[in-house]
Protein backbone atom coordinates (compact mmCIF):
# COMPACT_ATOMS: atom_id res chain seq x y z
CA UNK A 1 0.00 0.00 0.00
CA UNK A 2 1.37 3.54 -0.87
CA UNK A 3 0.83 6.71 1.02
CA UNK A 4 0.63 10.38 0.60
CA UNK A 5 0.42 13.62 2.37
CA UNK A 6 -1.91 14.92 -0.68
CA UNK A 7 -3.91 12.90 -3.61
CA UNK A 8 -5.40 14.31 -6.51
CA UNK A 9 -8.53 12.34 -7.76
CA UNK A 10 -8.43 12.90 -11.55
CA UNK A 11 -5.86 13.35 -13.98
CA UNK A 12 -7.33 16.59 -16.04
CA UNK A 13 -6.97 20.44 -16.06
CA UNK A 14 -7.17 20.76 -12.21
CA UNK A 15 -4.76 18.04 -11.57
CA UNK A 16 -2.04 19.25 -14.29
CA UNK A 17 -2.03 22.88 -12.54
CA UNK A 18 -2.49 21.88 -8.68
CA UNK A 19 0.42 20.07 -9.90
CA UNK A 20 2.36 22.93 -10.92
CA UNK A 21 1.11 25.16 -8.05
CA UNK A 22 2.70 21.84 -5.70
CA UNK A 23 5.97 22.82 -7.75
CA UNK A 24 5.22 26.60 -7.41
CA UNK A 25 4.98 26.65 -3.62
CA UNK A 26 7.67 24.92 -2.53
CA UNK A 27 6.01 21.28 -2.65
CA UNK A 28 8.70 18.49 -2.10
CA UNK A 29 9.39 15.56 -3.61
CA UNK A 30 6.89 12.35 -2.49
CA UNK A 31 4.51 14.82 -1.03
CA UNK A 32 1.69 14.55 -3.93
CA UNK A 33 0.10 11.57 -6.31
CA UNK A 34 -1.90 11.81 -8.98
CA UNK A 35 -4.39 9.09 -9.95
CA UNK A 36 -6.19 8.78 -13.07
CA UNK A 37 -9.01 6.63 -14.50
CA UNK A 38 -7.16 7.45 -18.55
CA UNK A 39 -3.97 6.46 -20.07
CA UNK A 40 -2.78 10.17 -19.99
CA UNK A 41 -0.58 12.67 -18.20
CA UNK A 42 -2.51 15.50 -17.48
CA UNK A 43 -3.60 17.15 -20.37
CA UNK A 44 -5.67 20.05 -21.60
CA UNK A 45 -8.83 19.27 -22.91
CA UNK A 46 -9.93 22.47 -25.02
CA UNK A 47 -7.73 21.23 -28.06
CA UNK A 48 -9.42 17.95 -28.20
CA UNK A 49 -12.52 20.10 -30.09
CA UNK A 50 -9.93 22.52 -31.86
CA UNK A 51 -6.37 21.99 -32.78
CA UNK A 52 -6.08 18.05 -31.88
CA UNK A 53 -9.62 17.14 -33.38
CA UNK A 54 -8.14 19.03 -36.92
CA UNK A 55 -4.62 16.94 -36.61
CA UNK A 56 -2.90 20.51 -35.99
CA UNK A 57 -1.67 18.78 -32.48
CA UNK A 58 -0.11 15.87 -31.06
CA UNK A 59 -0.38 14.71 -27.55
CA UNK A 60 2.56 15.71 -26.56
CA UNK A 61 1.60 19.16 -27.57
CA UNK A 62 -1.44 19.39 -25.28
CA UNK A 63 0.03 17.89 -22.14
CA UNK A 64 -0.07 20.74 -19.41
CA UNK A 65 3.48 19.32 -18.22
CA UNK A 66 5.43 16.62 -19.86
CA UNK A 67 7.00 13.64 -17.94
CA UNK A 68 10.23 14.85 -16.55
CA UNK A 69 8.04 17.58 -14.84
CA UNK A 70 6.33 15.20 -12.72
CA UNK A 71 9.56 12.54 -12.18
CA UNK A 72 12.12 15.44 -11.91
CA UNK A 73 9.60 17.04 -8.95
CA UNK A 74 8.99 13.27 -7.53
CA UNK A 75 4.94 14.37 -8.43
CA UNK A 76 3.50 10.61 -8.25
CA UNK A 77 1.29 9.73 -11.55
CA UNK A 78 -0.96 6.15 -11.29
CA UNK A 79 -2.05 6.04 -14.41
CA UNK A 80 -5.01 3.45 -15.65
CA UNK A 81 -6.18 3.76 -12.24
CA UNK A 82 -10.06 4.06 -12.22
CA UNK A 83 -11.16 4.45 -8.58
CA UNK A 84 -13.66 2.60 -7.58
CA UNK A 85 -14.04 3.82 -4.27
CA UNK A 86 -13.14 6.69 -1.81
CA UNK A 87 -12.64 5.78 2.12
CA UNK A 88 -13.22 8.97 4.42
CA UNK A 89 -12.75 6.83 7.47
CA UNK A 90 -9.64 5.22 6.15
CA UNK A 91 -8.39 8.07 4.18
CA UNK A 92 -7.51 5.74 1.00
CA UNK A 93 -8.65 5.80 -2.39
CA UNK A 94 -8.95 2.11 -3.59
CA UNK A 95 -9.05 1.85 -7.38
CA UNK A 96 -10.73 -1.06 -9.38
CA UNK A 97 -7.76 -3.43 -9.39
CA UNK A 98 -7.82 -3.33 -5.60
CA UNK A 99 -4.92 -1.30 -5.24
CA UNK A 100 -5.30 1.49 -2.27
CA UNK A 101 -3.87 4.63 -1.90
CA UNK A 102 -3.69 6.50 1.31
CA UNK A 103 -3.85 10.19 1.65
CA UNK A 104 -3.62 12.56 4.47
CA UNK A 105 -5.35 15.32 2.19
CA UNK A 106 -7.60 14.52 -0.82
CA UNK A 107 -8.17 17.05 -4.19
CA UNK A 108 -11.17 15.36 -6.00
CA UNK A 109 -11.11 16.45 -9.76
CA UNK A 110 -12.97 13.95 -11.33
CA UNK A 111 -14.67 16.49 -13.93
CA UNK A 112 -17.73 15.75 -15.70
CA UNK A 113 -19.15 12.99 -17.29
CA UNK A 114 -20.70 13.32 -20.95
CA UNK A 115 -24.52 12.72 -21.25
CA UNK A 116 -25.14 9.96 -24.09
CA UNK A 117 -28.13 9.84 -26.10
CA UNK A 118 -30.90 7.44 -24.95
CA UNK A 119 -32.78 6.12 -28.09
CA UNK A 120 -33.27 3.32 -30.20
CA UNK A 121 -29.83 2.79 -32.13
CA UNK A 122 -27.26 4.69 -30.16
CA UNK A 123 -25.43 2.58 -28.88
CA UNK A 124 -23.46 2.12 -32.23
CA UNK A 125 -19.73 2.22 -33.19
CA UNK A 126 -20.38 5.13 -35.33
CA UNK A 127 -21.36 7.89 -32.65
CA UNK A 128 -19.26 10.02 -30.97
CA UNK A 129 -19.10 12.07 -27.60
CA UNK A 130 -15.99 14.17 -26.53
CA UNK A 131 -14.22 14.15 -23.71
CA UNK A 132 -10.94 12.45 -23.48
CA UNK A 133 -8.05 12.10 -26.09
CA UNK A 134 -9.22 8.52 -27.72
CA UNK A 135 -12.68 10.27 -28.64
CA UNK A 136 -11.33 13.32 -30.14
CA UNK A 137 -8.66 10.61 -32.22
CA UNK A 138 -12.02 8.14 -33.04
CA UNK A 139 -13.47 11.21 -34.36
CA UNK A 140 -10.98 12.57 -36.00
CA UNK A 141 -10.36 8.85 -37.98
CA UNK A 142 -13.77 9.71 -39.72
CA UNK A 143 -13.45 13.32 -41.12
CA UNK A 144 -12.85 13.01 -44.84
CA UNK A 145 -14.10 15.08 -47.45
CA UNK A 146 -17.38 14.74 -48.94
CA UNK A 147 -18.14 11.89 -45.91
CA UNK A 148 -21.65 13.14 -44.02
CA UNK A 149 -21.62 13.90 -40.03
CA UNK A 150 -24.58 15.40 -37.87
CA UNK A 151 -23.72 17.02 -35.17
CA UNK A 152 -26.13 16.92 -32.18
CA UNK A 153 -26.05 19.90 -30.37
CA UNK A 154 -25.79 23.64 -30.47
CA UNK A 155 -23.49 24.61 -27.31
CA UNK A 156 -19.82 25.02 -27.51
CA UNK A 157 -18.84 21.56 -28.47
CA UNK A 158 -21.34 21.21 -30.84
CA UNK A 159 -20.50 24.29 -32.39
CA UNK A 160 -16.64 24.02 -32.51
CA UNK A 161 -16.84 20.01 -33.63
CA UNK A 162 -18.55 21.36 -36.75
CA UNK A 163 -16.32 23.82 -37.62
CA UNK A 164 -13.68 21.51 -37.37
CA UNK A 165 -15.55 18.75 -39.61
CA UNK A 166 -16.61 21.58 -42.35
CA UNK A 167 -13.11 23.69 -42.23
CA UNK A 168 -11.84 19.59 -43.77
CA UNK A 169 -14.66 19.08 -46.56
CA UNK A 170 -17.23 16.93 -44.38
CA UNK A 171 -20.45 17.63 -45.24
CA UNK A 172 -22.51 18.87 -41.60
CA UNK A 173 -25.66 19.42 -40.26
CA UNK A 174 -26.48 20.58 -37.10
CA UNK A 175 -29.55 19.18 -35.06
CA UNK A 176 -31.19 21.44 -32.50
CA UNK A 177 -34.20 21.59 -30.11
CA UNK A 178 -33.56 25.33 -29.51
CA UNK A 179 -34.73 27.61 -32.43
CA UNK A 180 -31.35 29.53 -32.57
CA UNK A 181 -27.59 28.16 -31.94
CA UNK A 182 -26.32 28.59 -27.95
CA UNK A 183 -29.82 29.76 -27.37
CA UNK A 184 -29.16 29.28 -23.30
CA UNK A 185 -26.15 31.97 -23.89
CA UNK A 186 -26.28 34.08 -27.15
CA UNK A 187 -28.38 36.71 -27.77
CA UNK A 188 -30.92 36.42 -30.51
CA UNK A 189 -28.18 39.05 -32.92
CA UNK A 190 -25.22 36.49 -31.55
CA UNK A 191 -26.89 33.58 -32.20
CA UNK A 192 -27.86 34.89 -35.96
CA UNK A 193 -23.71 35.80 -36.45
CA UNK A 194 -22.59 32.29 -35.78
CA UNK A 195 -25.42 30.51 -38.20
CA UNK A 196 -24.40 32.67 -40.82
CA UNK A 197 -20.56 32.09 -40.74
CA UNK A 198 -21.22 28.81 -40.20
CA UNK A 199 -23.83 28.58 -43.38
CA UNK A 200 -20.94 30.21 -44.97
CA UNK A 201 -18.86 27.08 -44.57
CA UNK A 202 -21.87 25.04 -45.79
CA UNK A 203 -23.25 24.04 -42.31
CA UNK A 204 -27.18 23.03 -42.59
CA UNK A 205 -28.97 23.48 -39.41
CA UNK A 206 -32.56 21.20 -38.38
CA UNK A 207 -33.63 23.29 -35.94
CA UNK A 208 -36.38 22.45 -33.88
CA UNK A 209 -35.06 19.14 -33.95
CA UNK A 210 -34.91 16.09 -31.74
CA UNK A 211 -33.65 12.74 -32.51
CA UNK A 212 -35.93 9.89 -31.36
CA UNK A 213 -34.34 7.27 -33.17
CA UNK A 214 -30.68 6.07 -35.33
CA UNK A 215 -31.63 3.18 -37.94
CA UNK A 216 -28.08 1.58 -39.34
CA UNK A 217 -27.44 0.58 -43.04
CA UNK A 218 -24.23 -0.99 -44.40
CA UNK A 219 -21.97 1.85 -42.82
CA UNK A 220 -24.19 4.51 -42.72
CA UNK A 221 -27.57 5.58 -40.77
CA UNK A 222 -30.06 7.77 -40.83
CA UNK A 223 -30.77 10.41 -37.99
CA UNK A 224 -34.46 10.05 -37.49
CA UNK A 225 -36.14 13.23 -35.83
CA UNK A 226 -39.41 14.02 -33.95
CA UNK A 227 -40.69 15.53 -37.05
CA UNK A 228 -40.20 12.65 -39.32
CA UNK A 229 -37.71 14.04 -41.19
CA UNK A 230 -34.42 11.35 -41.64
CA UNK A 231 -30.94 12.78 -41.58
CA UNK A 232 -28.31 10.69 -43.65
CA UNK A 233 -24.97 10.81 -41.93
CA UNK A 234 -21.64 8.54 -41.62
CA UNK A 235 -21.11 9.41 -38.24
CA UNK A 236 -22.40 10.98 -35.30
CA UNK A 237 -21.49 13.77 -33.22
CA UNK A 238 -23.45 14.42 -29.81
CA UNK A 239 -22.46 16.89 -27.82
CA UNK A 240 -25.47 17.40 -25.67
CA UNK A 241 -24.09 18.16 -22.53
CA UNK A 242 -21.95 16.88 -19.31
CA UNK A 243 -22.48 15.79 -15.84
CA UNK A 244 -20.54 16.26 -12.63
CA UNK A 245 -18.34 12.71 -11.97
CA UNK A 246 -19.65 12.03 -8.67
CA UNK A 247 -20.93 8.30 -8.79
CA UNK A 248 -18.71 7.93 -6.51
CA UNK A 249 -19.24 9.85 -3.63
CA UNK A 250 -23.35 9.20 -3.85
CA UNK A 251 -23.88 7.44 -0.39
CA UNK A 252 -20.61 8.64 1.27
CA UNK A 253 -19.91 11.45 3.63
CA UNK A 254 -19.49 14.11 1.20
CA UNK A 255 -22.12 16.68 0.70
CA UNK A 256 -23.05 16.12 -3.44
CA UNK A 257 -26.00 18.29 -5.23
CA UNK A 258 -25.03 18.94 -8.41
CA UNK A 259 -21.42 18.33 -8.03
CA UNK A 260 -19.68 18.12 -4.50
CA UNK A 261 -20.71 21.11 -2.22
CA UNK A 262 -17.40 23.05 -1.50
CA UNK A 263 -16.97 26.17 0.89
CA UNK A 264 -15.26 29.66 -0.25
CA UNK A 265 -11.76 27.76 0.62
CA UNK A 266 -12.70 25.10 -2.06
CA UNK A 267 -12.93 22.44 0.66
CA UNK A 268 -15.62 19.61 1.50
CA UNK A 269 -18.08 19.17 4.64
CA UNK A 270 -15.44 16.36 4.80
CA UNK A 271 -11.89 18.27 6.57
CA UNK A 272 -8.86 18.02 4.86
CA UNK A 273 -10.98 16.75 1.15
CA UNK A 274 -11.17 19.46 -1.15
CA UNK A 275 -12.68 19.83 -4.90
CA UNK A 276 -11.86 22.03 -7.74
CA UNK A 277 -13.06 21.95 -11.48
CA UNK A 278 -16.00 20.95 -13.01
CA UNK A 279 -16.98 18.85 -10.13
CA UNK A 280 -16.85 21.72 -7.36
CA UNK A 281 -20.17 23.35 -6.31
CA UNK A 282 -18.66 26.97 -4.57
CA UNK A 283 -20.39 29.79 -3.19
CA UNK A 284 -19.35 32.49 -5.71
CA UNK A 285 -19.07 35.70 -3.86
CA UNK A 286 -18.93 37.69 -7.26
CA UNK A 287 -22.94 37.08 -7.95
CA UNK A 288 -23.60 35.61 -4.21
CA UNK A 289 -25.17 32.43 -5.20
CA UNK A 290 -23.70 28.34 -5.60
CA UNK A 291 -22.14 27.47 -8.79
CA UNK A 292 -20.63 24.93 -10.79
CA UNK A 293 -18.80 25.92 -13.86
CA UNK A 294 -17.66 23.50 -16.89
CA UNK A 295 -14.73 25.97 -17.90
CA UNK A 296 -10.86 25.77 -18.85
CA UNK A 297 -10.22 28.85 -16.76
CA UNK A 298 -12.56 27.94 -13.58
CA UNK A 299 -10.26 24.62 -13.66
CA UNK A 300 -7.12 26.52 -13.36
CA UNK A 301 -7.90 28.98 -11.01
CA UNK A 302 -9.73 26.59 -8.79
CA UNK A 303 -6.73 24.17 -8.87
CA UNK A 304 -4.29 26.70 -8.31
CA UNK A 305 -6.14 28.15 -4.90
CA UNK A 306 -7.48 24.86 -3.83
CA UNK A 307 -3.64 23.46 -3.65
CA UNK A 308 -2.14 26.29 -2.51
CA UNK A 309 -4.98 26.30 0.56
CA UNK A 310 -4.38 22.35 0.47
CA UNK A 311 -0.28 23.80 1.33
CA UNK A 312 -1.90 25.97 4.47
CA UNK A 313 -2.13 28.88 2.49
CA UNK A 314 -5.65 29.77 2.93
CA UNK A 315 -7.71 32.39 0.86
CA UNK A 316 -11.03 31.94 -0.95
CA UNK A 317 -11.78 31.80 -4.25
CA UNK A 318 -13.04 34.93 -5.49
CA UNK A 319 -13.55 34.76 -9.35
CA UNK A 320 -15.34 36.26 -12.03
CA UNK A 321 -16.38 33.07 -14.48
CA UNK A 322 -14.63 33.04 -17.67
CA UNK A 323 -14.55 30.75 -20.71
CA UNK A 324 -13.66 30.78 -24.49
CA UNK A 325 -14.16 29.18 -27.54
CA UNK A 326 -13.23 29.33 -31.09
CA UNK A 327 -14.74 28.28 -34.51
CA UNK A 328 -13.51 29.04 -38.00
CA UNK A 329 -10.60 31.88 -37.71
CA UNK A 330 -13.13 33.60 -34.67
CA UNK A 331 -11.90 33.53 -31.18
CA UNK A 332 -14.32 34.60 -28.58
CA UNK A 333 -14.25 35.21 -24.79
CA UNK A 334 -17.22 35.41 -22.19
CA UNK A 335 -16.89 37.08 -18.77
CA UNK A 336 -19.65 36.47 -16.25
CA UNK A 337 -23.20 35.85 -15.90
CA UNK A 338 -25.67 37.27 -18.38
CA UNK A 339 -29.05 35.64 -15.69
CA UNK A 340 -31.59 38.26 -14.72
CA UNK A 341 -30.30 41.19 -17.02
CA UNK A 342 -32.31 43.86 -18.25
CA UNK A 343 -30.45 45.79 -20.90
CA UNK A 344 -28.11 44.66 -23.66
CA UNK A 345 -25.44 47.05 -25.17
CA UNK A 346 -23.63 45.83 -28.60
CA UNK A 347 -20.82 48.23 -29.42
CA UNK A 348 -19.22 47.87 -32.70
CA UNK A 349 -20.26 46.10 -35.79
CA UNK A 350 -20.94 42.61 -36.12
CA UNK A 351 -20.68 42.44 -40.03
CA UNK A 352 -17.03 43.33 -39.66
CA UNK A 353 -16.27 40.06 -37.05
CA UNK A 354 -15.34 42.97 -34.19
CA UNK A 355 -17.89 43.49 -31.37
CA UNK A 356 -18.79 43.46 -27.91
CA UNK A 357 -22.10 42.34 -26.43
CA UNK A 358 -22.43 44.04 -22.34
CA UNK A 359 -25.49 42.66 -20.53
CA UNK A 360 -26.26 45.17 -17.54
CA UNK A 361 -28.61 44.73 -14.60
CA UNK A 362 -29.64 47.88 -12.60
CA UNK A 363 -27.29 49.84 -14.59
CA UNK A 364 -24.34 47.73 -13.71
CA UNK A 365 -22.40 44.94 -15.55
CA UNK A 366 -23.13 41.37 -15.17
CA UNK A 367 -21.55 39.72 -18.43
CA UNK A 368 -19.73 41.02 -21.40
CA UNK A 369 -18.98 38.71 -24.38
CA UNK A 370 -15.98 39.46 -26.86
CA UNK A 371 -15.05 39.19 -30.19
CA UNK A 372 -11.66 40.85 -31.93
CA UNK A 373 -11.89 44.17 -29.37
CA UNK A 374 -9.39 46.02 -27.84
CA UNK A 375 -7.30 45.07 -24.91
CA UNK A 376 -8.69 47.82 -23.63
CA UNK A 377 -12.11 45.83 -23.03
CA UNK A 378 -10.84 42.92 -21.94
CA UNK A 379 -9.38 44.63 -19.37
CA UNK A 380 -12.12 46.45 -18.43
CA UNK A 381 -14.83 43.92 -18.44
CA UNK A 382 -14.12 41.16 -15.52
CA UNK A 383 -13.08 44.51 -13.62
CA UNK A 384 -16.73 45.95 -13.79
CA UNK A 385 -18.08 42.53 -13.14
CA UNK A 386 -16.30 42.66 -9.72
CA UNK A 387 -16.37 46.28 -9.14
CA UNK A 388 -20.18 46.61 -10.67
CA UNK A 389 -19.95 50.39 -11.15
CA UNK A 390 -23.01 52.29 -12.34
CA UNK A 391 -22.78 52.42 -16.31
CA UNK A 392 -24.38 55.03 -18.67
CA UNK A 393 -25.52 52.54 -21.32
CA UNK A 394 -25.31 55.03 -23.70
CA UNK A 395 -22.03 56.04 -23.28
CA UNK A 396 -20.82 52.93 -23.01
CA UNK A 397 -22.82 51.87 -26.89
CA UNK A 398 -20.48 55.27 -28.07
CA UNK A 399 -17.47 55.81 -26.13
CA UNK A 400 -14.63 55.02 -28.62
CA UNK A 401 -12.30 54.49 -25.60
CA UNK A 402 -13.91 52.72 -22.96
CA UNK A 403 -10.70 53.55 -20.33
CA UNK A 404 -11.88 57.18 -20.27
CA UNK A 405 -15.40 55.56 -18.66
CA UNK A 406 -13.30 53.56 -16.28
CA UNK A 407 -11.33 56.46 -15.71
CA UNK A 408 -14.43 58.22 -14.96
CA UNK A 409 -16.45 55.40 -12.82
CA UNK A 410 -14.70 51.95 -13.47
CA UNK A 411 -12.29 52.36 -10.81
CA UNK A 412 -14.66 54.16 -8.18
CA UNK A 413 -14.96 50.85 -5.28
C1 LIG B 1 -13.69 18.75 -25.99
C2 LIG B 1 -13.68 19.81 -24.94
C3 LIG B 1 -13.43 21.14 -25.32
C4 LIG B 1 -13.44 22.13 -24.37
N1 LIG B 1 -13.19 23.42 -24.76
C5 LIG B 1 -13.24 24.42 -23.86
C6 LIG B 1 -13.05 25.77 -24.25
O1 LIG B 1 -12.85 26.07 -25.43
N2 LIG B 1 -13.10 26.74 -23.32
C7 LIG B 1 -13.32 26.46 -22.00
O2 LIG B 1 -13.36 27.38 -21.19
N3 LIG B 1 -13.52 25.18 -21.58
C8 LIG B 1 -13.49 24.17 -22.48
N4 LIG B 1 -13.69 22.87 -22.07
C9 LIG B 1 -13.99 22.59 -20.65
C10 LIG B 1 -12.73 22.31 -19.84
O3 LIG B 1 -11.83 21.52 -20.54
C11 LIG B 1 -13.14 21.64 -18.53
O4 LIG B 1 -13.90 22.57 -17.81
C12 LIG B 1 -11.94 21.19 -17.71
O5 LIG B 1 -11.27 20.14 -18.37
C13 LIG B 1 -12.36 20.73 -16.32
O6 LIG B 1 -11.23 20.25 -15.64
P1 LIG B 1 -11.35 19.12 -14.50
O7 LIG B 1 -9.97 18.82 -14.05
O8 LIG B 1 -12.40 19.51 -13.54
O9 LIG B 1 -11.95 17.86 -15.28
P2 LIG B 1 -11.28 17.02 -16.45
O10 LIG B 1 -10.27 17.84 -17.18
O11 LIG B 1 -12.39 16.42 -17.21
O12 LIG B 1 -10.50 15.86 -15.68
C14 LIG B 1 -11.18 14.86 -14.95
C15 LIG B 1 -10.27 13.69 -14.77
O13 LIG B 1 -10.77 12.84 -13.77
C16 LIG B 1 -10.61 11.49 -14.22
N5 LIG B 1 -11.55 10.65 -13.48
C17 LIG B 1 -12.90 10.74 -13.42
N6 LIG B 1 -13.41 9.77 -12.62
C18 LIG B 1 -12.35 9.06 -12.16
C19 LIG B 1 -12.20 7.95 -11.30
N7 LIG B 1 -13.25 7.35 -10.74
N8 LIG B 1 -10.96 7.48 -11.07
C20 LIG B 1 -9.87 8.08 -11.60
N9 LIG B 1 -9.95 9.14 -12.44
C21 LIG B 1 -11.17 9.62 -12.70
C22 LIG B 1 -10.88 11.60 -15.71
O14 LIG B 1 -10.41 10.46 -16.37
C23 LIG B 1 -10.09 12.86 -16.02
O15 LIG B 1 -8.74 12.56 -16.19
C24 LIG B 1 -13.69 21.82 -23.01
C25 LIG B 1 -13.95 20.49 -22.63
C26 LIG B 1 -13.96 19.50 -23.58
C27 LIG B 1 -14.24 18.08 -23.19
Amino acid sequence: MKSFPMVILGGGVVAGYAAKEFVAQGGKGGGLAIVTAENALPYERPPLSKGFLAGKEKVSDIQISDAPFYREHGIAVFRNFPVGKVDFRRRCVRGTSGKVIDFGQLLIASGSTVRRLEVPGASRSNIFYLRQIRDSQGIRAHIKRGKRAVVIGSGFIGMEVASVLASHGVRTTMVFPEDRVWKRLFTPPVSAFFERQFAAHGITFMKGEAVVALTHRNRGCQVVLASGNEVPADFIVAGIGVTPATELFKRTALDTADGIKVNQFLETNVPGVWAAGDIASYPDQVFDRRRRVEHWDNAVEQARVAMRNMMGKLQPFIHVPYFFSDVFDLSYEMWGDADGHDQVVYRSQMKQKQFSVWWLKEHTLCAALLMNRPEEERAVAPRWILRRPRLDPEALQDSRNLMSLDATFGRQD
